[in-house]
């Protein structure tokens, strides 16, 4: 058994693969080539985002963003704790101080009541009680963790509310929706629930190439063109001419070839995501707490997650049997020696660690036989005493 296996859908679509890599070969534009452009128009009509631009990892669409929006020594950032290091690490390399804010245990992500008592008692914080003298509350990173949208109704309003950037961390939640009334009515598609969304096409993600991707959707023309010129060193409208200081941030032909092809089957996907989670659902329910998409959302799931105070026993009878799991994340990111000295918590965590003791990981791909479930299932009742 495997816990995500890329073989099916590879030889699925390997005739489109094999065309789409030969013609990036046969015309030899490995940078910024058609395949590149023609991306970033599919990705725009996909999530509805008005403007989408593709990127080296979704670790550098997080960065970019961050230094478009001028991020710098003294800017406090309010993100979870209970996420990939990505998110605090880029935070930590523009000098900025992350603040670590709780999550809700139902969805894994940032609890919007956390958020707003965090950002008050910042403000209310006299400068001698913050590192290097005073922190001004900048922005806010939200993570879509598993692939379920944060609450973006409520974080856009409190965005708003005291002034700060929000930023969608969609690493793991490209192709989920989420009904929204702060940007248009109906349902929306991640890239769009939030004023700037990055995403991750990392191999194991929902829509993943065969090496490092990213990308950042963003609804504001003047940030777009600030993030173009970032991702190609801080260049301006002349070759050679830089008007601030940028990255290597482009995503090269041969990934973008590689998605194009993806694409034509993303949809598809995301309904067999969501039956082999049905399938979990019904084979789980009422013995061990399963992962519900919240109200108004749909989850791409980029991971079925499981929790338990019994995970030991759980991961026990895993081992014996063959089947691979994993934990995301053992170690949230407050209790983590370097993350603690250069962030600030301002109240305790405890949803983040409880969730980080229990949670559970299990093997979920689109092509996943129901056998296989069958079997993690069993290993699941057999450790519990079902
Ligand atoms: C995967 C991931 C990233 C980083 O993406 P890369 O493409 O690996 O750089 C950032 N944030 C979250 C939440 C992720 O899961």
């Amino acid at each position: 058994m495997k816990f995500i296996d890329l073989e099916p859908q590879r030889e699925r679509i390997r005739q489109l693969l094999d065309e789409r890599i030969a013609a990036v070969l046969d015309h030899g534009r490995f940078i910024q080539g058609p395949e590149v452009y023609e991306l970033e128009r599919v990705l725009s009509e996909y999530s509805g985002s008005a403007y989408s631009l593709a990127c080296s990892s979704g670790t550098d669409a997080l960065l970019m963003s961050l230094m478009a929006f001028g991020v710098k020594p003294g800017d406090a950032v309010f993100i979870p704790s209970f996420t990939f290091v990505a998110t605090a690490e880029v935070v930590c390399q523009l000098g900025a101080t992350p603040v670590f804010v709780d999550i809700d245990p139902d969805t894994c992500a940032m609890c919007p009541d956390a958020l707003e008592r965090c950002i008050q008692a910042l403000g209310s914080r006299a400068a001698s009680e913050l590192p290097a003298g005073g922190l001004s509350a900048r922005g806010i990173i939200a993570v879509d963790l598993f692939g379920q949208p944060a609450d973006y109704q409520r974080l856009n309003g409190l965005a708003e509310k005291y002034n700060l950037f929000l930023l969608a961390d969609a690493a793991q939640s490209f192709g989920a929706t989420q009904s929204a009334v702060a940007h248009g009515t109906g349902v929306c598609r991640v890239g769009k629930l939030a004023p700037i969304t990055t995403t991750s096409f990392f191999p194991s993600k929902p829509l993943g190439c065969y090496g490092d991707g990213g990308a950042v959707f963003v609804q504001d023309e003047r940030l777009y063109e600030i993030l173009k010129s970032i991702r190609e060193h801080g260049q301006g409208s002349e070759r050679y001419r830089y008007e601030r200081v940028g990255i290597n941030g482009r995503l090269d032909s041969l990934q973008a070839a590689v998605l194009l092809a993806k694409l034509t089957i993303f949809g598809d996907e995301l309904c067999l995501r969501n039956e082999v989670a049905e399938r979990y659902h019904g084979m789980l329910s009422g013995m061990i707490s399963i992962p519900r998409a919240a109200d108004g959302s749909s989850s791409s799931w980029a991971q079925y997650c499981v929790r338990s105070s019994k995970r030991s026993d759980i991961i026990r009878v895993f081992k014996e049997a063959g089947i691979p799991h994993a934990v995301y994340y053992e170690v949230p990111l407050h209790l983590q020696t370097v993350y603690r000295e250069k962030g600030l918590i301002i109240e305790d965590l405890r949803n983040s660690e409880q969730v980080a003791r229990e949670i559970l990981a299990l093997p979920f791909y689109p092509y996943i036989p129901e056998g296989a479930q069958e079997e993690v299932a069993n290993a699941i009742r057999v450790a519990l005493g079902h």
